[in-house]
């Protein structure tokens, strides 16, 4: 396992948002294309959890892209938009929702580059009626692990493309993002919410939700047992209509920041379960509705700067995996049960409704249901990923890679099904390996089954 031993020790250097920090640097710069021939990785704000962003060892830096920001192009009869791919979400969101566009898919956080959101392939609450973000994706500009800048599309190169879309950067630097931004009938949310007592009743609302909403999501209380084990909060919503829309466009949100690192352990199975308590108990009514700013539907968490430093200097890491509808959801139960048996819990837990699986070869999401753990990082949590990983093979599902950095190799590769015709695109473009991350040497290694 890669983040371990001395390494792991490092307070210094590069993470991603869980806070294991490795030994590296990130060297921005605006000019991608001329500065990516002198990198094996590039790197947007570092949101995914585990190492997927992190130079490999022995590699000293990552390409930083963020300076990278240009709205290259913009169609505004079709929506067409060409942007560099460090370009950020939350910028994007700032020039265009007040003119009735938005990104077709938004991750749960908007400080995320756009280029970070083709590598990870990004899904959102409408992942059951709009797929992943990649769908949406016209054509990318990439310089090759090869050295060549190659522009592709489904039409041109379209296994670079579908290798790049979920990619984890592996196949080339993105440059350049060309994609669709959908057109909104108001900057504002109209959204109901639903407090429910069991998980069997949370699971089907989300699944009837899903059939007359866009947008679902649900939270899940991980602690409570027995009758109220997997109670929760299921989130609904859609564009406000123009009659049902505040006046004018949202005003920016104010950010507080948490101005401290919590001494790790600080949230544990106890803090976690009154917390869940709070959360449950003061969702009163029921049924709550109301019109709210998008930035407090989409991004919850964005109101409190670095509050990954709640996880201490330990960190965090999530389990996010996705079960198929065929294997019902006893895989989802059994998870949650595993954090009960190991005496963990989650402080974030969420539930999303799969739809249709992407074309990027390595996309995370297939139809079914996504599980998203956020679990603190201690001695135990390796064993404890590995409990969950075997749920998730025995369940045919799979992990999402931008979340993940504590898997093995076996169980990665047990559960990629699709790893050999991604490694084979790969090496097309790629034929010396030179692009690669922690992430990719500690997951995509040759390894006998
Ligand atoms: C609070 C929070 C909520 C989240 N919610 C969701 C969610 O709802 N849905 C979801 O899908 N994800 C979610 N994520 C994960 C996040 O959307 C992804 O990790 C995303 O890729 C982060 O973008 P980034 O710019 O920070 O990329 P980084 O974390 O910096 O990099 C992620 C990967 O992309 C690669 N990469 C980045 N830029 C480039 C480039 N220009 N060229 C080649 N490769 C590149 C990196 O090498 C790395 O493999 C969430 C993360 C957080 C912290």
């Amino acid at each position: 396992m890669a983040i371990s031993g001395a390494r792991q020790d490092q307070k210094s250097g590069l993470s991603g948002w869980g806070r294991t920090y490795l030994p590296g640097r990130e060297i921005r710069s605006e000019n991608l294309e001329q500065a990516s021939q002198d990198y094996h990785l590039s790197r947007g704000l570092g949101r995914s959890y585990g190492d997927s962003s992190l130079p490999a060892e022995g590699d000293q830096a990552a390409l930083g892209t963020t300076l990278a920001d240009r709205i290259l192009a913009f169609d505004d009869q079709t929506g067409v938009i060409r942007v560099e791919a460090g370009l950020c979400l939350a910028e994007l969101n700032r020039l265009y929702l007040s003119r009735h566009w938005f990104t077709p898919v938004t991750p749960g956080t908007k400080f995320v580059t756009v280029g970070g959101m083709v590598a990870s392939d990004v899904h959102g609450k409408n992942h059951h009626v709009s797929g992943t973000f990649g769908r949406h994706v016209r054509a990318l500009k990439i310089r090759t692990g090869k050295g060549d800048v190659v522009e592709c599309s489904r039409e041109e190169s379209a296994d670079l493309f579908l290798a790049s879309i979920g990619g984890m950067g592996l196949p080339g630097h993105l440059l350049e993002v060309e994609f669709q931004m959908e057109k909104i009938p108001s900057p504002w949310i109209y959204t109901e919410s639903y407090r429910i007592s069991c998980l069997d009743e949370l699971l089907d609302k989300l699944k009837e939700k899903g059939k007359e909403w866009p947008m679902t999501v649900a939270w899940v209380d991980t602690v409570a047992r027995g009758k109220s084990m997997g109670r929760g909060i299921l989130f609904v919503g859609r564009w406000a209509t123009p009659e049902e829309a505040n006046a004018g466009a949202p005003p920016p949100r104010k950010a507080m920041t948490m101005p401290i690192t919590l001494p790790s352990g600080a949230l544990n199975r106890l803090t976690i379960g009154l917390f869940n308590r709070a959360v449950y108990y003061t969702h009163i009514p029921k049924k709550k509705s109301g019109i709210v700013d998008p930035d407090k539907y989409f991004y919850p968490l964005d109101s409190i700067l670095h509050w990954n430093r709640l996880y201490g200097s330990a960190g965090v890491t999530q389990h996010q995996s996705v079960i198929p509808s065929e294997s019902g959801s006893q895989g989802i139960r059994d998870m949650i049960e595993t954090l009960a048996k190991a005496g963990t819990a989650s402080f974030l837990t969420v539930i999303k409704d799969c739809g249709s699986e992407g074309d990027g070869i390595l996309s995370f999401p297939c139809p079914g249901m996504s599980l998203a753990l956020d679990i603190p990082i201690n001695q135990r949590t390796p064993r404890v990923i590995q409990s969950l990983n075997a749920t998730v093979k025995a369940s045919a599902g799979r992990i999402y890679l931008t979340k993940d950095g504590l898997s093995t190799a076996e169980d990665f590769q047990q559960m990629e099904t699709r790893l050999p015709a991604f490694l084979k695109i790969k090496e097309r473009w790629d034929p010396e390996g030179t692009i690669r991350s922690e992430q990719s040497e500690r997951l995509f290694k040759k390894i006998e089954l």
